[in-house]
């Protein structure tokens, strides 16, 4: 912490975080990047693999998905888009939903925002976890 960068600077670390976010299948956790950073590179500390990201997503290269009281996610997309969240086990599905498009300015209305930016999150359980319920 502490260190200024005007712009993004690229290190091998970086890129092989990036290459494992980009070859990923989904939105994976910090922890679950670093399992994957460290079958290609066992050297590579934990804390590298978090800053990294942090440093990506700041620089537009990735997405970093937030919940209130779960791990963040890491989205190799950085376009905008929706994700339906599964409460029970996590798992984070990309959707497109044009509805939230009329929401954007139903916000800017009635805040007088300039809206920039719009995320939907619908929670609930996907399939499996349905299926499990059940059996
Ligand atoms: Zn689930
Ligand atoms: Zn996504």
């Amino acid at each position: 912490m502490g260190q200024v960068q005007a712009g993004y600077r690229d290190t091998a670390q970086r890129s092989l975080v990036l290459s494992v976010v980009r070859g990923a299948d989904g939105h994976l956790t910090a922890g679950e990047i670093f399992e994957l950073v460290r079958r290609r590179d066992a050297r590579v500390a934990y804390g590298t693999v978090y800053r990294s990201l942090h440093v990506l997503a700041e620089h537009g290269l990735i997405q970093e998905l937030t919940f209130a009281d779960q791990a963040s996610r890491y989205d190799k997309r950085s376009d905008r888009h929706d994700h339906v969240h599964c409460t029970k086990c996590g798992l984070l599905v990309d959707v497109e939903v044009p509805v939230a498009l009329m929401a954007h300015h139903v916000a800017a209305e009635q805040s007088g925002f300039h809206v920039t930016n719009h995320h939907t999150v619908f929670a609930g359980s996907c399939p499996d976890c349905r299926a499990r319920a059940t059996t």
